[in-house]
């Protein structure tokens, strides 16, 4: 690869500062390593092209550069190891943009956003079939009502930070193998808000935020299913004075029933009913979410069986329908027997053939 800067960036050797940066930027991206793992030499290539911005993007270095052929010591030194140098994302680009073209000053400071806040709450499966209003009591930080979130009472008390100017960020070089690099960091004293309060506010302390517990009303919407969760903007915590609060997020979840297990929009039970009823048919009463149905037990049921109650499950959350109700029949053999029952059994048994049957049918499958 040629050694010669410009040709690196492509750019001629007029080239303004405007283009060289404009070079810079397309190249760093092209060749940025976290871009191009399957290019082994990208970072090489991708150091060479820092090497050329640092030079040319600095009128000094520059200027020896163009007299000399060469800057210096090489700040880049030999066989430097790229992944020192801690790119993480192309947000650091922005930083390096400044570092070597002296921009910045563009960078608002920033109030820091409240944070998110979690609420669990646990209903029952029927509430979860026709939806529920909930009122919940969450303590969280709300907006100070003395100063209204400022931090001061009056606006004179609030300054601009002494120690980053009111830029809400502090820069410091550090030395990394590609020569001398500037960060940024969120400047302590004023928490990268930019101003300092002469006068904080007695009831908050200048943080603008106070302790409360607020009653937040719920309209959780049928058919919701364990998990789910619920989002409320803007319900989370305060922000830093009196900026943008968090979002409160609410996880529901579903107890379980003792009849019913929900497989989504299916609900599951077992019917008890007698040997009877399985075996000559029958019409019983099914008890479901909202109320009784009538199903038909056709004669000769077997054990297990399941029936499919259409519509009779959990309401779809979207309101696209409902699911069914799956009744699985759960035949019961009676434990005590009168005597009078037990002759009509015998009785029947005598000439049950259909039933002597069953166990020939097995020995003759051997
Ligand atoms: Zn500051
Ligand atoms: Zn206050």
């Amino acid at each position: 690869m040629t050694k010669d800067y410009y040709e690196i960036l492509g750019v001629s050797k007029e080239a303004t500062k405007e283009e060289i940066k404009k070079a810079y930027k397309q190249l760093a991206k092209k060749y940025h390593p976290d871009l191009n793992k399957e290019d082994p030499e990208a970072g090489e290539k991708f150091k060479k092209v820092n090497e050329a911005a640092s030079v040319l993007s600095d009128d000094k270095k520059r200027e020896e550069y163009d007299r000399t052929g060469s800057v210096g010591e090489n700040p880049f030194g030999q066989g430097a190891d790229f992944s020192d140098f801690g790119f993480s994302s192309f947000a650091d680009f922005g930083d390096i943009f400044d570092t070597f073209f002296g921009g910045g000053g563009t960078r608002r400071p920033r109030k820091r956003r409240g944070e998110d806040l979690r609420y669990d709450i646990e209903i029952s499966l029927e509430e979860a079939y026709t939806g529920v209003e909930k009122d919940i009591i969450i303590t969280k930080q709300s907006l100070c009502e003395t100063c209204g979130g400022r931090g001061a009472l009056h606006e004179k008390d609030i300054v601009t930070c002494a120690a980053c100017r009111g830029s809400g960020v502090v820069r410091s070089e550090r030395r990394t193998p590609f020569g001398y690099f500037t960060t940024q960091s969120t400047c302590h004293s004023c928490s990268g808000t930019g101003t300092t309060i002469k006068l904080p506010c007695t009831e908050c302390h200048g943080s603008g935020k106070q302790r409360v517990k607020k009653k937040i009303s719920l309209t959780i919407p049928a058919g919701v299913d364990n998990g789910n969760r619920m989002h409320l903007p803007g319900q989370g915590q305060a922000g830093e004075r009196g900026s943008v609060p968090g979002d409160l997020y609410v996880f529901i979840h579903v107890k379980e029933h003792k009849i019913y297990e929900r497989r989504e929009h299916n609900l599951y039970m077992q019917l008890p009913i007698t040997f009877v009823q399985a075996a000559l048919g029958a019409e019983v009463e099914v008890p479901t979410l909202d109320g009784k149905a009538t199903m038909k037990i056709a004669p000769g049921t077997q054990p297990s069986t399941i029936y499919r109650l259409r519509g009779r499950g959990m309401p779809d959350v979207n309101a696209y329908g409902k699911g069914d109700l799956m009744v699985q029949v759960n035949v019961k053999v009676p434990e005590k027997l009168t005597k009078q029952q037990k002759d009509i059994l015998k009785e029947f048994d005598e000439t049950d053939i259909e039933g002597r049957g069953f166990l020939k049918n097995l020995f003759s499958k051997r």
